[in-house]
């Protein structure tokens, strides 16, 4: 079975699952994590990638990922093309490392930032980390130093975060502060993970 021991950690863009992660890394469980898996995977398919796109995309001879991120966060059909080259073997890539953790009979979180949106994982147990809106823009613009209508645009191209609320089993609310955010976390390891029947 795959993913026996996974739960799929996931959320909005900015919405603190790479925080999480890091957090969860240093109570000692370990994570997958599917955007480092995505990058390795694009630069394996550099060629593939330059035929659909063209040199626009290229900056020093490499794939320029904002450049690409631009092209295909405004252009849904150039999305779709590029998610169809890349989620297969982006899934492959994740099962293999998930194949090697199950074998340790113990807990592990997948950082899958578009879980909901592209359900390819048969992963049962989800954690949701969810920040309200205007916050989550704050957070973003402080960190990518985009345009108020550049981080909307990303945002609309998600599944709204109050759906994805409705769809996860466990919702870590991160409204508040870094360690208000660690306090929830303590509170999901202690009281929560210990419930769930792998
Ligand atoms: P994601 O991985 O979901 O895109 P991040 O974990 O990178 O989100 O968080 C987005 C930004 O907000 C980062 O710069 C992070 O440091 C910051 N951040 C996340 N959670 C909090 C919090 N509770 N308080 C303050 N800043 C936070």
């Amino acid at each position: 079975m795959n993913f026996q021991y996974a739960i799929a950690l996931t959320g909005g863009i900015g919405s603190g699952k790479s925080t999480t992660a890091s957090l969860l890394k240093l109570y000692g469980y370990a994570i997958i994590d599917a955007d480092v898996i995505a990058h390795k995977v694009l630069e394996q398919n550099t060629q593939e990638i330059l035929k659909i796109f063209g040199n626009i995309i290229l900056t020093d001879s490499k794939i320029d990922r904002k450049k690409l991120g631009n092209i295909v966060f405004k252009n849904k059909d150039s999305r779709k093309k590029l998610e169809n080259l890349l989620h297969p073997k982006i899934k492959e890539n994740i099962l293999e490392e998930s194949h090697l953790l199950d074998q340790k009979k113990f807990p592990y979180f997948i950082d899958i930032p578009l879980f909901f949106e592209t359900s390819h994982y048969e992963i049962t147990e989800t954690l949701l980390i969810f920040t309200e809106q205007p916050i989550q823009i704050e957070r973003i613009k402080k960190r990518n130093q985009l345009s108020d209508e550049a981080i909307l645009e990303r945002i609309n191209t998600q599944m709204p975060l109050h759906q994805k609320k409705a769809l996860a089993k466990y919702v870590i609310y991160n409204n508040g502060d870094l360690e208000n955010l660690q306090k929830e976390i303590e509170r999901y390891l202690q009281n929560y993970l210990p419930t769930i029947k792998f």
